[in-house]
């Protein structure tokens, strides 16, 4: 390979793509604040929001509890999230996304707090596997870098070859940027644009507002070669 005219840019080698599942690869059906609330009580939510105006740790908070209170709070967002699934919707463009990268050989892994059996639901409704496919059951989970880490070792590749894609700040974009890896920030609405997130410790260095714009970025950017 020879590069050319000295006004070429050279562009970064990309190997692999993690994507987060829940609002990334699926329509985002859970709705967290009203899981919050039930499980944190009204006082205490808005207590610890007012706390975290980023985001809430929801299974952080848990984990300090006492086991009878901590299993009452697993039930209630496992319903939150059994009735997340029964309206799993894919993504508009991630299938073609996918399709993509594995038309150039580039490895898709998947990294959600969500359970293994809502990995596998939508794996079966995706038609499509991502391997390695992390959930809740791998600690620590996301925010914390260890997942990706994991993925990056698994794959023989270095964080830095590697870009992870999802709509949380504070749990995918956390996790890519802690990990060493790109992160590509899935913001439809603009709700980032506001203000809160200004002094968030961690910055994506991508921010798209649809999976059908991170394929554009993906091959503008990147040398796609596995
Ligand atoms: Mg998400």
């Amino acid at each position: 390979m020879t590069t050319s005219t000295p006004l070429a840019t050279a562009k970064v080698r990309l190997r692999g793509v993690v994507f987060d599942m829940d609002g990334t690869l699926t329509v985002p059906v859970i709705d967290f604040p009203a899981m919050y609330r039930t499980v944190l009580g009204e006082k205490e939510y808005l207590k610890i929001k007012s706390e975290n105006p980023s985001g809430i740790d929801i299974l952080h908070h848990i984990e300090t509890w006492s086991p009878d209170k901590q299993k009452q709070a697993y039930e209630i967002i496992a319903d939150f999230e059994k009735q997340g699934l029964d309206r799993l919707q894919i993504m508009p463009g991630a299938s073609e996304l996918c399709g993509f990268l594995d038309s150039r050989n580039i490895r898709r892994g998947l990294i959600t707090r969500n359970v293994k059996e809502a990995v596998d639901l939508f794996h079966l409704r995706f038609g499509m596997i991502f391997s390695p496919a992390l959930s809740r059951e791998f600690r620590p989970y996301k925010p914390d870098p260890a997942p990706l880490l994991h993925i990056c070792t698994t794959w023989g590749m270095q964080p830095d070859e590697v870009m992870m894609i999802g709509d949380s700040l504070k749990d995918d974009v956390a996790c890519g940027k802690r990990a060493g890896a790109f992160t590509c920030l899935l913001d439809e609405t603009g709700r980032y644009d506001s203000p809160v997130y200004e002094n968030t410790e961690f910055k994506p260095d991508y921010t798209v507002t649809s999976l059908v714009e991170a394929r554009s970025l993906l091959e503008k950017h990147f040398d796609l070669i596995p």
